[in-house]
């Protein structure tokens, strides 16, 4: 493990002791819920829209799980304010990999992209693209 790699674990670490826009919102355009059971890790998406439809405006998560699933959601939460709900959905999981900065074993993959997919899949079902009720990371 190079320097590197220990200042994305410290990254990591902070992001789970010290959750940014972490809560719910009170007006979220669409808020989406999924769990990860092979961990046990469950999070909540809020997003608010601007007026466009188009630009997320806010985000907000909760959730309980292990340190990567709740490092990511709130590293996530932080990157997706600006964006558009087609960017969002452009997001595959080497962004959230990169996101992170360190290997991922491939266990631990669908605890790094649970926040991810629930923010994708809340997206699609505000669309009308995507009818369930909450994500779970058992189905790819
Ligand atoms: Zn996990």
């Amino acid at each position: 493990m190079g320097l590197g790699s220990d200042m994305y674990r410290q990254q990591i670490l902070d992001h789970y002791k010290n959750p940014r826009n972490y809560g719910e919102l009170e007006d979220p355009t669409f808020s989406h819920v999924g769990e990860n059971p092979m961990c046990g890790d469950e999070i909540r998406m809020d997003i608010r829209l601007a007026d466009d439809g188009e630009t997320i405006e806010n985000v907000a998560f909760s959730g309980d799980g292990c340190a990567i699933s709740q490092a990511s959601a709130s590293m996530l939460s932080t990157k997706l304010a600006g964006k558009t709900v087609d960017e969002l959905l452009e997001m595959d999981r080497d962004d959230v990999i990169d996101m992170l900065g360190v290997d991922i074993s491939p266990m631990r993959v669908k605890c790094a992209v649970l926040a991810e997919k629930v923010a994708q899949d809340g997206a699609e079902i505000y669309r009308g693209e995507l009818d369930k009720e909450k994500t779970t990371t058992t189905e790819d």
